[in-house]
């Protein structure tokens, strides 16, 4: 039996139907990061999961215990949320014991468990600090520090680096993901960024409308998207996908005439002059990224496609060019979506 399971779960808000039958296992020390766009779902399951509102329907197994119907407080999880939700008037040795202390811990195993968490979080001088007199990635890491300390059975975290500018958001997802490698802590993470699930996944589940769409390893997602809508919500730009009568040469034989192809900027090159598989087209936009070079183009028939390539392109909104396509990376979707054929 799964570490964790969600068998079935549904939730409703009133009329809303915001969670419509998740099926989940998760693996101990798995690190599972939940993915979608605004409004998916993404954190109503994981406060289910979290007990912080009820399940209508369905169950949750934790470590071979029902725990559908327990309060939150004894499911023997941590929660991080993106607001950090740290008490303003206590120092951050006050902040990360304070669970401990409720819990009955002695004091020295609440210093020692303390000490330990402070310095895998590098917070170690900062233990007399009060949260206002630290930066956004400290109080971020003092939330981890809390949860750290609790040694519970899974981790949850809610966005946790949304409020931080991007410089920091990159070193602190550096530092989650060398602690999960550190600690081995089953890890559920919600984000709508889809570089950060696919740094720090094992496994990650794209959530579309209060269902699981598809859930893989990130690179197994972004090789072989089940669907349309996974094709191009993993992957920035998104996967070029086009109705099959846009790219006909791609679409050959595979694709339905109503269905679609898709193919990753990555896998559509920039010519200097025609050959014989190339498209004439014309240039809306240069993207110079310094490591990569972004072209948005049109081909003659008005489809929009976007290129990649590691060179450097010195191309005018305007400007004619020729876009080659590796037909080897071709994806194929039928008209409702789903992938009929790479
Ligand atoms: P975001 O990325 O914007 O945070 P999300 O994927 O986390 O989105 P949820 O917050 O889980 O989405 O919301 C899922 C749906 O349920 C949304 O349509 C939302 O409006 C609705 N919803 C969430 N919480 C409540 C609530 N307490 N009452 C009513 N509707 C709610």
């Amino acid at each position: 039996m799964a570490y964790l399971q969600l068998k079935n779960i549904e939730k409703f808000f009133g009329e809303h139907h915001a969670i419509k039958g998740i099926d989940l296992e998760i693996e101990k020390g798995e690190f599972v990061v939940f993915v979608g766009p605004s409004g998916c779902g993404k954190s109503t399951l994981l406060r289910l999961i979290a007990g912080l509102e009820p399940i209508d329907k369905g169950s949750l197994h934790l470590d071979g215990r029902d725990i559908t119907a327990l309060p939150s407080s004894k499911r023997d999880l941590a929660m991080v949320f993106q607001s950090y939700a740290l008490y303003p008037h206590m120092t951050v040795f006050q902040n990360m014991s304070f669970a401990l202390k409720l819990a009955g811990v002695p004091p020295t195993a609440i210093r020692t468990k303390v000490d330990k968490a402070a310095a895998i979080l590098n917070l170690g001088d900062y233990l007399e600090r009060k949260p206002k007199e630290l930066s956004g990635g400290q109080r971020q890491r003092v939330a981890i520090g809390r949860a750290i300390v609790r040694d519970p059975k899974v981790f949850l975290f809610d966005e946790p680096l949304s409020n931080l500018d991007a410089a920091l958001r990159v070193q602190t997802r550096i530092e989650i993901a060398k602690l999960h490698r550190e600690l081995g802590a089953t890890t559920i993470y919600v984000t709508h960024d889809q570089v950060e699930a696919m740094t720090l996944a094992d496994r990650v589940v794209v959530l579309r409308d209060g269902r699981i769409e598809q859930h893989g390893s990130p690179l197994a997602l972004y090789d072989r998207p089940a669907n349309r809508f996974v094709a191009q919500f993993i992957g920035t730009p998104s996967m070029n996908v086009v109705p099959a009568a846009g790219l006909p040469r791609l679409a050959a034989g595979v694709t339905p005439s109503d269905g679609f192809v898709g193919i990753r900027p990555e896998h559509v090159h920039v010519l200097d002059a025609a050959q014989p598989d190339s498209l004439p087209a014309t240039v809306d936009m240069v993207e110079s990224l310094g490591v990569e070079t972004l072209v948005y183009a049109r081909l003659e028939n008005n489809v929009q496609v976007v290129a990649r390539g590691s060179e450097r392109i010195a191309l005018q909104p305007g400007a004619r060019t020729h876009l080659a396509f590796e037909h080897g990376f071709v994806h194929h979707f039928d008209k409702l979506g789903s992938t009929c054929g790479t």
